[in-house]
């Protein structure tokens, strides 16, 4: 986060003699209030946002003006769960074998410009093979066009869980991953493996606590940690000053979670009602990804497409998550916004509001759990999330009103990222 923030002022103290850009905006939708306020122009100086004036101002020297007087503005988007090193395909068990780090490179830079076109200004990636966090620092360089990213590196399991790298494969191909590569077998590995993914750059830290679906293994929901591998996970991510995050579609794997003090729950397709209890009262977030549940149940659907070990628990868990979601925001579990894009299509993230919506969140805390809720949990709800005076200019644009139409968020028509246009009307 500090090596960001030091990005960031970097680029500001570069582009000081940069004009001002005057965004002529129709409405601005204030998050946190909730209200539409029409007419206004936010001027943006640098990488940060100088001030949001009444009507429309015109500048007194030849800064840029942007007319955006039809559209409606809100700040950049944040999800919470990507992988944008790779997506869904019926070649993806066999890629990891053709593929070379930097086929899978050039690739996520395809994905990162699509997630930023889609108004998705920050993401946090949660889990790759290490390019992700390469493309991290070309993005923070302006080498390459892309969210701001925040990345876990390579996700943490255990021998045969949903993230060892070599499950499904040949035997004499399998060797013995440990926590070098993401594979743990004790509270010493745990600690190990921590501090390697720190070591290699990572800025958060995510676990697989139960079985999954997309990996090549028959439990899709089994837990994986014991409570002192997790423990020890979370007393030293701590340390290192890593916001944690554990996949779970299993009720017992993301108990023991919770309890351990992971931050976020991925998924929770099966949690049950003690369960989410457990969360509010350990103010433990969950990132639902019913983009994701949505997906893998139509992959599912289509023959061929994944082997049938997965199909069959695609089947099985993918349809659930939007019912859980429902149960769980009921009952008021702090819900944090997050796709699992990369199971889904990238760029196409916007549609997990509508998904949000129809399970019955009002529209703005959708966005609010988009932009404010994921700004603090990422540590930066002074710099990201809103349109006020001082915060880093990530602002995107809309056609209408998404209070009166969700799926307009679907259709982001301006997106600026840091001060830096990327899309325009
Ligand atoms: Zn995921």
């Amino acid at each position: 986060m500090k090596a960001l923030f030091t990005a960031v002022l970097f680029v500001s103290s570069f582009t000081l003699f940069a004009q001002d850009i005057y965004l002529h905006c129709g409405a601005i939708l204030d998050i946190e209030s909730g209200r539409l306020n029409n007419e206004k122009t936010i001027i943006v100086s640098g990488s940060i946002i100088k001030s949001v004036q009444n009507g429309f101002v015109e500048p007194s020297d030849n800064a840029t003006v942007v007319d955006l007087k039809d559209k409606t503005l809100l700040p950049g988007f944040i999800d919470m769960h990507v992988h944008i090193e790779g997506e869904s395909s019926p070649t993806r068990y066999l890629d990891r074998f053709t593929k070379n780090p930097a086929d899978v490179a050039l690739q996520a830079t395809v994905y990162a410009k699509r997630t930023l076109m889609a108004g998705f200004t920050t993401v946090r990636d949660l889990g790759g093979s290490g390019v992700n966090i390469a493309l991290r620092n070309a993005i923070n360089k302006g080498v390459v066009d892309g969210p701001r990213i925040f990345t876990a590196g390579k996700a943490i399991g255990t021998t045969g869980g949903h993230a060892d790298p070599t499950n499904g494969v040949r035997n004499d191909l399998m060797g013995d991953p440990g926590p070098k590569e993401g594979v743990v077998n004790s509270p010493e590995d745990a600690k190990k493996a921590v501090r390697q993914r720190y070591k290699n750059g990572a800025d958060c830290i995510k676990i697989t606590a139960t079985g999954g679906v997309m990996s090549v293994a028959k439990n899709g929901q089994n837990p994986q940690f014991t409570e002192e591998e997790l423990r020890g996970i979370v007393a030293t991510a701590k340390d290192y000053g890593m916001l944690t995050a554990a996949h779970a579609h299993g009720d017992e794997g993301m108990r023991r979670a919770i309890k351990a003090g992971i931050k976020t729950i991925e998924h929770g397709t099966l949690m049950e009602e003690p369960t989410m209890d457990l969360m509010i009262q350990h103010d433990t977030y969950l990132v639902p990804t019913i983009s994701a549940g949505k997906a893998a149940a139509a992959m599912a659907d289509i023959p061929g497409f994944l082997p049938p070990v997965v199909a069959k628990k695609a089947k099985e868990i993918g349809p659930v998550s939007q019912r859980t979601f429902k149960k769980a925001y009921e009952k008021g579990v702090p819900i944090a916004f997050g796709t699992d894009a990369g199971v889904s299509k990238h760029g196409e993230n916007g549609k997990e509001f509508r998904f949000m919506n129809e399970a019955g969140m009002p529209i703005i805390d959708a966005l609010r759990s988009a932009t404010l809720t994921n700004a603090m949990l990422l540590g930066m709800e002074n710099e990201l999330g809103q349109l006020k005076k001082g915060f880093i200019a990530d602002i995107v644009a809309v056609e209408t009103n998404p209070l009166n139409n969700v799926a307009t968020l679907e259709n982001v028509v301006f997106v600026m990222k840091e001060g830096k246009v990327y899309k325009n009307p």
